[in-house]
């Protein structure tokens, strides 16, 4: 029997109706329901989706901006990702990594390979990484990727450590999510690429990942593994964008109803040009750059509560608009091709697609400071077991801020003085010493104690 996850009919009976009934005052109301931050129904979410007049959506941003800020404040995650192998049976007509594409030399690094990729990110500062891998592993089987997250965390450079491992890979059994749960990953991420089944049948054409129901299905069996930290997404570019932010909404509504929480992370990537696929360059349906504004601003009312991720595919002037709208989580100094940190420049017939947003750590962290956002590499409410339905408990009454205030700030001064560039620390610590400012008494001094800690020398300072 086919899941009953996504309900298309219904889906589409709701863009129809929402389409005839979006008028500016119905807007407004659903704008004003959202600045209390609860979230948003299907409904709502179908009707933002069909703003069109500037002013509107003029307003749209301004109370996603307002949202952003009253949850998240101006904390920015950042974290890299690892891609350990490009060996791939599937046919995504979309990914260069397709199993059929000969325009991409095939490598999956050795054990020792990915140490030196985690030493190069640890040398540029990073704390988070998200390992990456096509859907074929070398003759380990499984075990490679399990093998990997051991490296990746057994791995240490003078300060340098790796203390969060996402992954993003293909999806697996329940026995397996159980293992990889044991290997103490954080997120386990996996994006459904479009949730509407004729069309991913059309850019899906042969391997494990061909099965429409397997992948659907997959956040379910992490969840029941135990893995309540799951990251969900759209590749953005396959399918009308409204089709799949209601879908998007569906999919969350199923895994609360279900296991009475919903997704840690939702990414928005977008489709980017990819060696050896007409696809990558023309993409079926294209998201112009207001409508991906759009999207981003409409999950962060409609779902207040989860990350949005925004990878290097987008330039960075996207990435800084979007920021302000609703992203919480970026990678920064990306390369998509294994081996691409320690043996430097992108090589584009190794890579899965390329990048948007080519700067390095530091370039990035210097930016953002500027923009004003707070760069945070905190592990804090994965290491401290506040997953899942406990975070959700402490992030709704707002108490999650006096945490991530204080974790990012202890963060990014550790970045600072150990890897960050003299005209980036003179920035960051003109913002930390702003940010104290404008804190509340709690936060400033739980913030203080632990800057003051960093400053003599101590690391890995969290609360
Ligand atoms: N192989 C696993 C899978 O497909 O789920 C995990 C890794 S795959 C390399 C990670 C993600 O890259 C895919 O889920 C897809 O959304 C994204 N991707 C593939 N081709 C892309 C392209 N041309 N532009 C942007 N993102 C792409
Ligand atoms: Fe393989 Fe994932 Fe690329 Fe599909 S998207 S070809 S499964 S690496």
């Amino acid at each position: 029997m086919k899941p009953n996850i996504i309900n298309e009919e219904l889906i589409n009976q709701m863009l129809r109706k929402s389409a005839a009934a979006c008028n500016a005052s119905g807007i407004r109301s659903i704008l004003s329901k959202a600045r209390q931050a609860k979230g948003l129904d299907a409904a709502d979410t179908a009707a933002l989706s069909g703003i069109s007049s500037p002013e509107l959506l003029g307003e749209l941003f301004e109370t996603a901006k307002q949202v952003k800020e009253t949850i998240y404040g101006r904390r920015l995650v950042l974290f890299a990702p690892l891609y350990i192998s490009n060996l791939c049976k599937n046919e995504c007509l979309y990914c260069a990594f397709r199993a059929k594409n000969t325009a991409v030399k095939r490598r999956a690094l050795t054990q020792a390979e990915i140490a030196a990729e985690v030493e190069a990110l640890e040398k540029q500062g990073h704390k988070r990484v998200l390992v990456v891998a096509g859907e074929s592993y070398p003759r380990q089987g499984f075990q490679y990727i399990l093998d990997a997250i051991e490296t990746v965390y057994a791995t240490k450079s003078g300060n340098g450590e790796i203390r969060r491992v996402n992954v993003n890979i293909a999806p697996l059994t329940v026995e397996e999510f159980k293992q990889l749960k044991a290997a103490r990953i954080g997120t386990y991420q996996l994006f459904q690429e479009t949730y509407n089944r004729q069309t991913y049948k059309n850019v899906h054409l042969g391997g494990q990942k061909a099965d429409y129901d397997w992948r659907i299905t997959a956040i379910d069996r992490a969840m029941q593994a135990g893995i309540s930290d799951v990251g969900i997404g759209v590749l953005f570019g396959l399918c009308d964008w409204r089709f799949e932010l209601l879908a998007l909404m569906q999919h969350i509504g199923h895994l609360e109803q279900k296991f009475g929480i919903g997704p840690h992370t939702i990414s928005v990537p977008r489709l980017e040009p990819a060696t050896g696929s007409d696809m990558a360059s023309h993409p079926p349906k294209p998201v112009s750059d207001i409508d991906f504004r759009k999207i981003v601003a409409i999950l962060r009312l409609a779902v207040p509560y989860t990350g949005i991720i925004m990878s290097t595919r987008e330039t960075p002037k996207m990435r800084q608009e979007t920021f302000a709208l609703g992203v919480s989580q970026i990678s920064a100094g990306s390369r998509t091709n294994p081996g691409g940190y320690a043996e430097g420049e992108d090589v584009l017939d190794e890579a899965q697609f390329s990048l948007g947003d080519h700067r390095s750590l530091d370039e990035v962290i210097y930016d953002v400071a500027n923009l004003g956002y707070i760069p945070s590499f905190c592990t804090g409410c994965y290491r401290l077991g506040r997953t899942g339905q406990d975070f959700m408990d402490m992030a709704k009454p707002g108490l999650i801020k006096e945490h991530c205030d204080p974790n990012a700030l202890s963060t990014f001064l550790e970045y600072l003085l150990d890897y960050g560039s003299d005209k980036t620390r003179a920035a960051g610590e003109a913002l930390i010493a702003n940010a104290l400012n404008e804190m509340g008494d709690t936060s400033r001094q739980r913030s203080q104690t632990m800057l003051a800690k960093v400053r003599q020398g101590q690391r890995d300072i969290f609360c």
